[in-house]
């Protein structure tokens, strides 16, 4: 059977983690859709916020995203132009930039497009800020998950330690807050949750018990 479940909610709130365990968990891909916007955010760099929408839209049509199952490891890996997304892409300056590009209209619908088609080939388990209430509202299940953004930078700090990557916490908590503010106050698609949807606060919740909480919700 065919199914998309989306995990929607702000920076460092534990998508990737848990939209990866549940995916694991029902046997189906997971879609990062952040990386998606990363990937173009690291590849176009800064300039790209002085482009026109035309200019934008012709180098857009550059990037080819693909989603594949690795037949080593039965994992799904998410390409742009046939590389693996890596750890460049991580760092909160990128995190920013792409912030800032999520702002545009033709992005959007060009990374739409793109999340559409992935979701006709796999049956997902689709994370960002969107997914519920723009690129799959007809999703059989929606997830919304929530944190103080002092909770979200103390995990990010973590997940950025694990990289190897040094950050200062009053820095990245920050970062959390412009890029929260960004996000939920563009015009486009902003961050919310979707009527529909199912909101977790993980403020007080180990990796655990969030798991836990969502899978309580799936039924056969
Ligand atoms: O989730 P992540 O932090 O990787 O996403 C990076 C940025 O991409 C977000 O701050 C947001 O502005 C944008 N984004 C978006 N819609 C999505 C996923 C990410 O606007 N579905």
């Amino acid at each position: 059977k065919h199914i998309i479940l989306t995990l929607d909610g702000p920076a460092g709130v534990g998508k990737t983690t848990m939209a990866r365990k549940l995916a694991d968990y029902l046997k189906i891909a997971y879609l990062d859709t952040g990386a998606m916007f990363r990937g173009i955010a690291y590849l176009l760099g800064q300039e790209a916020l002085h482009y026109s929408d035309t200019t934008l839209q012709t180098k857009l049509l550059e990037f080819k995203f693909d989603l594949k199952k690795d037949s080593k490891d039965n994992k799904f890996v998410l390409s742009l132009n046939n590389r693996k997304l890596g750890p460049e892409i991580r760092t909160e300056e990128v995190g920013m930039l792409a912030s800032a590009l999520a702002t545009k209209g033709v992005v959007r619908e060009f990374l739409k497009q793109a999340q559409r088609e992935i979701g006709k080939r796999f049956s997902l388990v689709a994370e960002g800020r969107d997914m519920g209430t723009v690129v799959f509202k007809d999703a059989s299940l929606k997830f919304f998950l929530d944190a103080t953004p002092e909770e979200r930078a103390r995990r990010r700090l973590a997940q950025l330690k694990m990289q190897g990557i040094e950050v200062d916490y009053k820095k990245i908590l920050e970062q959390i807050i412009a890029r929260d503010r960004q996000d939920r106050t563009r015009k486009i698609a902003p961050l919310c949750p979707a009527q529909d949807a199912i909101i977790i606060d993980t403020t007080d919740l180990s990796l655990e018990d969030v798991f836990n909480a969502l899978k309580k919700h799936l039924s056969d």
